[in-house]
């Protein structure tokens, strides 16, 4: 029964506030917290805004390890694996859930979770709620034919899971996006997809769970999980204490260091990533377009065009590398060569929650029970968001789940020591 519950929850990303929507609506006293000034004060700020089933392999494979490793001494790689004493266990993990079958099982969770989250996504732009929802498809291109195989290959996967698929030549390509250069060779592309901005999502889905009765707070920051006996009994925060049934960690990056001081063990790190955004022109791009190669990712928005990516595995580091940030753009101008010359609006850089298996973490600790996690979306947090808030839901309520949740249990992951 999730009527009548207090439930707090710590994040006010996209995960947050779609757990808050979810939650309220189902009838839960909800208080969510933001330490922001801002709901969206994390990575759901700034990130590229695709809801791209198609791309749901997890960060972790053989070729991002040997990505990672031939990038370590490279400071403008698009994949870069720190070698930082505090990362070893993380990495350690990382390197163990790169096994292929792994790899796989892990693509396929998360598949299916994000076609259902799509359908959410499509939803909630249905009934009127302005999250910016665009379904204009998404392409992504390739600029070598080991590329091009290698999407084709990917593409066949998931044709065969049932989502729609046209694979490109370069004048096909470009075609469906005039402003891609020469370099293409050819691309997948996926038509039912969509994108959004995804700090207009957060604000849209904040409104409505607020119109469904969730009191959503900014300036708010968790302290610490407030145990009584084997469960949490409230969260202590800077403007005081607040008592709970049910609380859900959805502090992206930062959940860890919150479990961890309650005893419970969320490996989570930062993946850091950055946006360069520029001012649109009358003649686009117009569809969303991820390079393969150089895991740069261009989306139109309004009145600007914003390319994203690089991983940087930091920690909760923060810090902003010019080189990262002027090969993110260089690879972007490669692929569409009208975007060089045009002023930078802005830069921003955020942190991807990373589990070291790439897979979500969603679900009730182990050891404290009504304590629910809501972390690790990686590089897809906003295309499973509004899927984790229905999760979060069926969990607090002790409903059978929609999904099975096997492959993003938290008690995957045990303490080395
Ligand atoms: C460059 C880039 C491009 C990306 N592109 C895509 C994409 O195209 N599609 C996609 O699906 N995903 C994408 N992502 C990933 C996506 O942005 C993240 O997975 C998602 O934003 C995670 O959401 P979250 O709510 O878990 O975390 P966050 O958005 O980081 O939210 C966590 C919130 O918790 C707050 N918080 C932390 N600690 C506390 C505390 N103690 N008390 C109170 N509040 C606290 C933080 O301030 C923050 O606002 C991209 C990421 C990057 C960096």
């Amino acid at each position: 029964m999730v009527g009548g519950q207090d439930v707090v929850i710590v994040g006010g990303g996209a995960i947050g506030v779609c757990c808050a929507l979810e939650l309220a609506r189902a009838g839960a006293q909800v208080t969510l917290i933001e330490r922001g000034a801002e709901l969206a004060w994390g990575c759901s700020a700034g990130n590229a805004g695709f809801i791209c089933p198609g791309h749901s392999a997890p960060i972790t494979s053989l070729e991002s390890l040997e990505l990672g490793l031939r990038n370590l001494l490279k400071p403008d790689g698009a994949f870069y694996l720190k070698v930082d004493p505090s990362l070893a266990p993380w990495l350690a993990r990382f390197v163990a859930a790169c096994r292929p079958d792994r790899v796989r099982r892990g693509a396929d969770a998360m598949r299916e979770l994000a076609t259902a989250s799509l359908k959410l996504h499509a939803s909630f732009s249905e009934e009127g709620l302005a999250t910016t929802f665009s379904n204009r498809g998404i392409l992504i291109a390739a600029e070598t034919p080991e590329g091009l195989a290698s999407l084709v290959a990917e593409g066949s996967a998931n044709a065969q899971a049932g989502l729609r698929t046209e694979e490109l030549d370069g004048a096909e390509a470009r075609s469906l996006e005039p402003e891609l250069g020469s370099s293409v060779v050819g691309g997948m592309h996926y038509p039912d997809e969509a994108h959004c901005d995804s700090a207009g999502f957060v604000e849209a889905i904040a409104t409505a769970a607020r119109d469904a009765g969730a009191k959503l707070q900014t300036r708010v920051e968790a302290l610490r999980l407030l145990r009584s006996g084997g469960r949490v009994g409230g969260v202590e925060t800077t403007r005081g204490r607040l008592h709970a049934d049910t609380v859900v960690l959805a502090a992206g990056a930062w959940t860890s260091q919150l479990a961890r001081d309650a005893g419970v063990f969320v490996p989570v790190v930062g993946g850091k990533g950055y946006h360069v955004e520029l001012p649109d022109k009358p003649s686009g791009p117009r569809v969303p377009v991820l390079f393969k190669e150089s895991r740069v990712a261009v989306t139109p928005l309004s009145g600007r065009v914003r390319i994203g990516g690089t991983f940087e595995l930091c920690g909760l580091d923060e810090s902003v590398s010019p080189r990262r940030v002027a090969a993110l753009v260089a690879g972007a101008s490669r692929g569409m060569p009208n975007l060089s010359g045009r002023t930078r609006l802005s830069t921003w850089r955020g942190l991807r929650p990373c589990a070291p298996d790439g897979v979500p973490i969603i679900g009730a600790s182990e050891r404290l029970p009504n304590l629910v996690l809501a972390t690790g979306h990686a590089h897809m947090g906003l295309a499973l968001a509004p899927i984790t808030g229905r999760l979060v839901r069926e969990i607090v309520g002790d409903e059978e789940p929609s999904h099975d949740l096997q492959a993003v249990r938290p008690d995957r992951f045990r303490p080395l020591i």
